[in-house]
């Protein structure tokens, strides 16, 4: 057959010119010249078909990989290697080197090709949201009639940093970028709303406590008439604390543990044990706190009676015998807590 290119009439064919011919015209990969990027200066994330993504990831291997998404493989090649290679980057471009060899119709080729990444830098929707401060929610951390305690407000910074830290993974929003410390308590403003509600569920399973959300809204899209809402999430832990003594329908009951959804406690009066719902904590009445338990002496004791001092006064009081006096014994120290003119043991 005749080769009209390079007028060879010995060679393999193909279509209308030789092999020589063909392969001399062949192109193994197509790449454009300049390749733009955008970039977030911030967070690296890459914008790419009106979507950002991929971010934290290092420049050079956000180069490589926008090499690779435009380099295009010609379907007749086989066994092809593609070497990327990132030779200088000046400013905002990089000078790039590919090098790519592969077999066609039996013939290994090579060729090398130049390209230039511009890197564009500019701002990512999230991050220029961080940048203003921008939230969702404000966390109000408060207690029920009482004063915070700085440990409590410690444990709840360490809690919502933690809850942060976790969040961050999956939600770019997840940050803090204000606490207001405010007599009744602290604010935290959190970025995303997801996140706050994380943050405060987290509060609520250390302290227990009730959360009440209420959404304001700040403003509206004039256009689609929707508006923009944020959520306060406030979480009032309760007045009483672990050890203090509380009344719950009528019953007096220390507290021995306080959960994300129930309060446990002993009734003092009969050790039976009480787990009342969270909910309820608006019918439980703080009625002394731990640091006024008294502690006192036995003076006598008889099969009707168990005297002890009042450690205030100084007299005798008889207490009706119980099977849970039995192992106390005449000059036993013993706690006491006096609720509205009873005195209970405490055993
Ligand atoms: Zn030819
Ligand atoms: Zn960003």
């Amino acid at each position: 057959m005749f080769c009209p290119e390079c007028g060879s009439t010995d060679k393999k064919m193909v279509g209308d010119i030789c092999i020589d011919c063909f392969l001399k015209e062949f192109q193994l990969i197509t790449l454009p010249e300049r390749i733009e990027i955008q970039i977030c200066s911030h967070c690296n994330s890459k914008l790419e078909e009106g979507k950002w993504s991929e971010e934290n990831i290092p420049e050079e291997e956000i180069i490589y990989r926008a090499l690779e998404r435009n380099i295009e493989i010609a379907d007749e090649v086989e066994n092809e290697i593609i070497n990327l290679e990132i030779e200088q980057i000046k400013g905002t471009i990089a000078d790039c080197y590919v090098e790519a060899t592969g077999e066609v119709r039996g013939t290994r080729i090579e060729e090398t090709h130049d390209c230039e990444v511009k890197i564009l830098k500019t701002v990512c929707p999230t991050c220029s949201k961080i940048q203003s401060g921008y939230y969702e929610t404000v966390i109000q951390f408060r207690a029920d009639s009482r004063e915070i305690k700085n440990e409590e407000y410690a444990k709840a910074d360490e809690i919502v940093e933690r809850t942060l830290i976790k969040q961050s993974s999956n939600d770019k929003l997840a940050y803090c970028p204000q606490i207001a410390k405010l007599k009744e308590g602290y604010d935290y403003y959190i970025g995303s709303f997801k996140t706050g509600k994380k943050v405060a569920e987290n509060l609520k399973e250390e302290f227990g406590g009730i959360i009440k959300e209420s959404p304001r809204l700040i403003s509206e899209d004039k256009s689609t008439g929707k508006g923009l809402y944020r959520i306060w999430i406030s979480l009032r832990i309760p007045e009483f604390e672990i050890d203090d003594f509380i009344r719950y329908e009528g019953k007096i009951i220390k507290v021995t543990s306080i959960g994300k959804n129930s309060v446990v406690g002993v009734e003092i009066s009969a050790d039976k044990k009480h787990n009342i719902p969270m909910k309820n904590m608006e019918n439980i009445e703080l009625v002394k706190k731990s640091s006024e338990i008294e502690t006192t002496t036995i003076i006598s004791k008889s099969p009707q009676f168990l005297q002890i001092l009042d450690p205030i006064d100084y007299s005798a009081v008889d207490l009706d015998m119980d099977e849970r006096y039995e192992d106390l014994n005449v000059g036993d120290e013993i706690k006491l807590i006096r609720i509205e003119n009873n005195i209970y043991l405490l055993i």
